[in-house]
């Protein structure tokens, strides 16, 4: 069984759900179809709860009005038959009226607004497997609210869904496929929540994660992960293979179609993750999976922005031990993740994302370490690839590209999968184009020269 995730876009107009549903039935292969809210709905619904939180009933009010004629407009173009239509209007009608029934609710609570987020989902997958029953398709829908968990640290629960899952698909034997909402679970009060923003492919990887799948396949709208920010460089392309270890350096990196923590189920499992474009459906992608591809070294460059990049001297100078620890105590104290660390026998350089206290920081850093001024305005620039420690030549590529921007920091070496260099952010874009030329376009200009010859 495979499983494939859906965002908002691809289900955000009617007839993309009609080709969604050409899609899944084309291979004829059982598969569990996550699908997201249709796309604008959750940030509509959560603006729904910022009025209700404010007691402005009238706008709420307002708000759910022309949510409500959306999706009735919705309807109208998704179903071809009468009875279809009516079934929609039914979903939606009952859907509505538990929302508005939340206007009535006071004070309006955390528990309200989760049950209220979690309606985009319960409203897209109801509408989109009664319009498989529509086209006749043998499809089921599987409440995600009733095998979905996550425990009091907001962690989601593999051993239960794996166990209420297999259950409920054991007794459904003879459908081929099957609909469930992402995002949405329960917490351990029983109450509804969800896993975050962006949280369905999250799903999507634990349920794949949970059944161990064949294959995890998220869909989207770009042609996989791109080598390089398309934003900023001209000539990127839709990586075709990526590790486990990669593709995650990239997603913590700002590859944005990927949510962090996504693939972790999966990779648990060995369960492979697919990246598809729904507009292009026969393009390859990028597959994520456990093999460590080696047709090329330097897979991919992302960047990371707006860091405080700190310099911390130990005034005991050589051989005192401890004094890393020390340094790093007080990040824990103020609970402040420190993301690039470089060292020398007698200094530290760490660089923070979150700023907020780094006054108290700071001080404390003080009481036994000298401090030069911070620089704030620093990107990581992040090369991603397959660098075992016996490989040469990789470094020097990526000084090369580097050769006319200041460096402020290097990392290499703490994995096999990552080199970082901190820069100004200044010269990120001129970073990206020229790593992007050395390690790329040069690399590939060289390897058809040769194989030309
Ligand atoms: N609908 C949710 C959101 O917009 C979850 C998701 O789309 O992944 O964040
Ligand atoms: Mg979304």
């Amino acid at each position: 069984m495979q499983v494939w995730k859906f965002g908002g876009t691809s289900v955000g107009k009617p007839e993309r759900m009609h080709s969604i549903k050409n899609l899944i039935t084309e291979d004829g292969n059982r598969k569990i179809v996550v699908l997201s809210a249709l796309s604008g709905t959750t940030n509509g619904l959560l603006s729904i709860a910022e009025s209700l939180k404010a007691n402005n009933d009238a706008e709420a009010t307002q708000k759910i009005n022309d949510l409500y004629a959306h999706y009735e407009s919705f309807i109208k173009e998704l179903y071809a038959t009468p009875e279809g239509y009516a079934k929609g209007k039914t979903i939606i009608d009952n859907e509505f009226s538990f929302i508005r029934s939340l206007v009535n609710i006071k004070p309006f609570s955390l528990k309200q607004e989760k049950e209220i987020v979690a309606e985009g989902e319960l409203l897209s997958t109801q509408m989109f497997e009664a319009y498989l029953q529509e086209e006749g398709v043998k499809s089921a829908l599987l409440p995600a609210l009733d095998f979905m968990l996550i425990d009091a640290d907001n962690e989601p629960v593999l051993k239960f869904t794996e166990e209420k899952l297999g259950a409920i698909l054991s007794q459904l034997s003879d459908r081929q496929i099957f609909i469930t909402q992402g995002f949405i679970c329960r917490n351990p009060r029983g109450e509804v929540d969800n896993l975050k923003r962006g949280g369905s492919d999250y799903t999507a990887s634990l349920i794949g994660g949970a059944i161990v799948a064949e294959e995890v396949q998220i869909w989207t709208d770009i042609d996989g992960m791109h080598n390089n920010d398309p934003r900023i460089v001209k000539k990127t392309f839709p990586i075709k293979e990526l590790s486990f270890e990669e593709a995650a350096e990239l997603a913590y990196f700002g590859a944005k179609i990927l949510h962090p923590s996504t693939i972790t189920p999966a990779k648990m499992k060995g369960v492979p993750v697919r990246l598809k474009n729904t507009m292009e459906p026969s393009a390859y992608g990028t597959l994520i999976s456990t093999k460590t591809i080696t047709d090329r070294e330097i897979k991919a460059i992302a960047a990371k922005d707006n860091l405080t990049a700190i310099y911390i001297h130990s005034t005991r100078m050589l051989n005192a031990y401890g004094f890393l620890r020390k340094v790093f105590e007080v990040f824990e104290k103020y609970k402040t993740p420190v993301d690039m660390i470089t060292t020398s026998e007698v200094s530290v350089s760490v660089t923070i994302d979150n700023d907020e206290n780094i006054d108290a920081i700071m001080a404390e850093l003080r009481q036994f370490a000298d401090l030069e001024e911070v620089d704030k305005d620093q990107t990581i620039v992040c090369i991603v690839g397959n660098f075992s420690a016996d490989k040469e030549g990789i470094a020097i590529k990526v000084l090369e590209a580097m050769k006319n921007i200041p460096i402020r920091m290097i990392c290499y070496g703490a994995s096999e999968h990552n080199i970082s260099l901190l820069i100004h952010g200044k010269y990120k874009n001129e970073a990206l184009n020229a790593l992007n030329e050395r390690c790329f376009l040069y690399e590939d200009a060289m390897k058809d020269i040769f194989s030309a010859q």
